[in-house]
């Protein structure tokens, strides 16, 4: 049985590549350390013998008895009211976590995947992003945190590659959404759909003029999938180009969840990328993957998910104001 360690396994992206690895017949080591991470997104999976769970910080050393043959890194905050809670944290994840885990992977001589983004672009001036575009951050910026810790664990997870020889995938993940994004994370999926569920106005940030092109979950852990079994160790663009402004994503979501809140307008947060949509040519070509949920279906299939949750639940979340 091929054994797998997954960081951030009680994450959002984490827990569905748990089910997905638990499904293929593989051993799955979870590690998270619940920071923003929730346990119950895989607890169902506790029961069963070929699953466990560490609580760790894989900032400090990671240690993991017994033989590895892939490791998944995808412990990190990611989305932007995390990165202005826990900067330092932020930065520490994708800095000497993913040290500590390719220096795990050169020890074990396992195939690491890290978990890049599309926040490697900043508020990209090529239009859809490709592969090749450098980028262009504000390194100090509120998301400097998060961008330039990913631009460095990129940085050092080639280096792993060239210098010790580590078998290593980059994934660089263009906006997801789907069932286990915290209702409070302030992304715009949940924070629209709560809004819509309280009865309560749709905040858009900026004029919504702004675009986001949204991938379903699981596209996103298909492609990752596909993309730990290629040969290919350079990074590549995993999301769904069908590109939307902010503001007309605000209408759709009104229309899906039929109810008639009306949208108010706040400041635009400090260096939001004005558009994004990803180019996966490449996607396409090398791993023969291309995303095959439209956003009228997967939207669907995200309310249901947030309509399961008591009025009480819903309560609670909070969104961004930074007004
Ligand atoms: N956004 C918004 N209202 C909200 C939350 C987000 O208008 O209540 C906007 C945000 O400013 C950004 C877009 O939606 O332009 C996507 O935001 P999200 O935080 O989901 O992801 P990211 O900015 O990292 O792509």
């Amino acid at each position: 049985m091929k054994r797998i360690l997954i960081t951030g396994a009680a994450g959002f992206l984490g827990s569905h590549l748990c089910d997905r690895y638990i499904k293929e017949g593989f051993h799955v080591i979870a590690m998270d350390n619940l920071i923003t991470g929730d346990i119950k997104n895989i607890e169902h999976l506790f029961k069963l013998k070929q699953f466990e769970f560490y609580n760790h910080d894989v900032t400090k050393f990671v240690h993991v008895p017994g033989k590895l043959d892939y490791i998944l890194h995808f412990a990190s905050p990611a989305s932007p009211i995390d990165y202005l809670k826990i900067p330092i944290q932020t930065l520490k994840v994708g800095s000497l976590g993913t040290h500590n885990l390719l220096g795990l992977a050169k020890e074990k001589n396992a195939r690491i995947l890290i978990a890049s983004t599309s926040e490697v672009y900043g508020d990209p001036l090529v239009h859809p992003q490709t592969e090749d575009y450098y980028g262009n951050v504000n390194t100090i910026g509120p998301r400097g945190v998060y961008d330039e810790a990913k631009r460095f664990q990129e940085s050092i997870t080639m280096a792993y590659h060239t210098y010790h020889g580590v078998e290593t995938r980059i994934v660089r993940i263009f906006n997801t959404y789907g069932p286990r994004m915290r209702l409070n994370d302030g992304r715009v999926v949940p924070a629209f759909i709560g809004q819509a569920l309280r009865g309560e106005d749709l905040t858009i940030f900026g004029d919504g003029m702004q675009t986001r092109s949204f991938c379903y979950v699981d596209d996103q852990v298909e492609g990752i999938y596909k993309l730990l079994l290629s040969d290919y160790v350079f990074p590549v663009n995993i999301g769904n180009p069908d590109e939307i402004t902010i503001k007309e994503f605000a209408e759709e979501i009104v229309k899906l969840t039929g109810t008639d809140q009306k949208v108010i307008y706040k400041a635009l947060p400090i260096d939001d990328p004005l558009q994004r949509q990803p180019d996966i040519t490449k996607a396409k070509e090398i791993l023969n993957w291309e995303p095959k949920t439209g956003r009228s279906q997967g939207m669907k299939l995200t309310l249901e998910y947030f309509k399961s949750f008591s009025s009480k639940e819903l309560q609670k979340s909070e969104h961004r104001d930074f007004s």
